[in-house]
């Protein structure tokens, strides 16, 4: 997928990077994306941890699973690591914190184009000891900063393991070193113990399962809807009856099946319910996509703009989602579904502007916080993706300056592309993925906005 960047075109060409290095200009490096059959990582991960962690092992069998070569040290001075990879769960106290030290510093030049910094630690809430939780929300500081320290498209992350989630690296960790992350950085994300499966082939992770994804026909839900189906799903894509003919196009380019109404329909839930139910015996995964804004600030909005965003963005999804779980045994979500929204930075930041949108982002996470519990015990999970600046038709109608300005505000200093958002999405959806529930991850290249 092409971007319109074209500041990051003419400062890759010798003239443009000699005069961004002399002017003192943001770097902005074209991201390793995914591209089927690549491999997880294109070199050594550099492995360490501090004494007395729990997580050396389970690591390293999903390292050597993943064919990622590690490495203990780096053997000369101009070596490089493809990834550092660090197990913090030893740290049970602030004195410790220096093991972080003693790992990265050396070894944070070494990190090659479009590397990986990955901290793993232990869930302060899930710590033994006052002492332990501390330090183990410390690393959350730690992560965020080196990640900001990374240059040429690198990013970094922290991994939070609950005790007796070891068995659950997998899919995480795949997705984080691979170049299905490109965008993701500066992220905590929680693996809990929910049961997981590994896929038969990590190519295809939804073999034979059905997805449902709202707002399919163009922008990020249509890559979304590739996205899923490359993984081996079939996608129902949703929109709006006013664009049934974008919605069919999309689905027949990807093999799957059109489904139009408005969301926020008074009789949507239930005919989306019937429509899964009876035509393909149920949904796998679910993915509320479709959005809108309606922008103004507060003393010049309207109640119309004000209405038609929380409905749309938030009140829809609580509807269908409703109407998708219940009915216990007999629901329409299937037995280790998933469900993932989409929020905003706007909903985490606000947005000047947007006090109507990013309240339906806020209240996504909402959605996200209240149904975990229910849904982890159907062994079903949900999560969000909070996008930050996506190269779409959207916002390729904001003016440049903006548009400038919302490109390089991010530590990678570019945009996102819709592949971005639909490769976290295809991991929160994977069967793999099982331990992750009541995540909320920023796809935004580390946002400057929205911590
Ligand atoms: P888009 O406008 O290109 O696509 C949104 C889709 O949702 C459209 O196809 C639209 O018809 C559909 N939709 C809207 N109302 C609907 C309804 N009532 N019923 C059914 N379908 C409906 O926007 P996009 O940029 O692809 O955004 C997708 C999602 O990502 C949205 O939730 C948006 O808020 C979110 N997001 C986008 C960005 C970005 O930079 N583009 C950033 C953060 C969050």
């Amino acid at each position: 997928m092409s971007t319109t960047d074209r500041y990051q075109q003419l400062t890759q060409t010798p003239p443009g990077k000699f005069l961004r290095g002399r002017l003192g200009l943001p770097e902005s490096t074209p991201l390793r994306r995914h591209e089927p059959g690549d491999p997880v990582l294109h070199g050594p991960a550099l492995v360490g941890g501090a004494p007395g962690g729990r997580l050396a092992k389970p690591l390293a069998t999903a390292l050597r699973a993943a064919s990622v070569k590690t490495i203990k040290s780096l053997d000369a001075d101009d070596a490089q690591a493809a990834a550092l990879i660090f197990d913090a769960t030893g740290i049970t106290r602030s004195e410790d914190l220096a093991a972080l030290h003693d790992f990265f510093s050396p070894a944070i030049a070494a990190v090659q184009a479009s590397g990986r910094l990955i901290v793993l630690g232990t869930p302060p809430e899930r710590a033994a000891y006052r002492r332990q939780a501390v330090a183990q929300r410390a690393l959350e500081g730690f992560t965020r900063s080196a990640a900001k320290e990374l240059r040429h498209g690198a990013t970094g992350q922290l991994v939070y393991v609950a005790p007796g989630a070891e068995g659950n690296l997998d899919g995480t960790l795949r997705f984080l070193l691979s170049g299905r992350s490109a965008y993701v950085s500066g992220q905590v994300i929680r693996i809990g113990a929910g049961a997981s499966q590994a896929p038969g082939d990590w190519d295809r992770p939804l073999d034979g399962r059905v997805a449902a994804v709202t707002g399919a026909s163009r922008g990020i839900g249509a890559a979304i809807a590739a996205t899923l189906a490359r993984d081996g799903a079939h996608v129902v894509g949703l929109d709006v009856p006013a664009l049934e003919d974008d919605l069919k196009a999309v689905a027949a380019g990807i093999g799957g099946s059109a489904l139009a109404l408005d969301i926020t329909d008074p009789d949507a839930p239930r005919a989306i319910a019937a429509h899964l139910k009876q035509e393909h015996r149920g949904v796998d995964v679910v993915v509320h996509n479709a959005g809108i804004t309606r922008d103004r600030t507060l003393g010049r909005m309207d109640a119309d703009r004000w209405n038609a965003v929380i409905s749309v963005n938030l009140t829809a999804i609580e509807r269908v989602t409703d109407a998708l779980i219940a009915g216990g045994s007999r629901a329409v979500l299937n037995e280790g579904g998933r469900i993932v929204c989409v929020s905003s930075i706007s909903g985490i930041a606000g947005n000047a502007g947007q006090t109507n949108y990013a309240t339906s982002k806020a209240g996504v996470i909402g959605v996200v916080d209240a149904y975990a519990p229910a849904l982890a015990e159907r062994g079903a999970t949900i999560n969000a993706v909070a996008p930050g600046f996506i190269e779409t038709q959207m916002t390729a109608k904001v003016p440049l300056p903006i548009r400038e300005a919302g490109r390089r505000m991010s530590s990678l200093s570019q945009g996102g592309l819709p592949i971005d958002v639909a490769e976290a999405i295809a991991w929160f959806a994977s069967p793999a993925c099982g331990g992750l529930n009541g995540n909320v991850v920023r796809v935004c290249g580390q946002s400057l906005l929205g911590a």
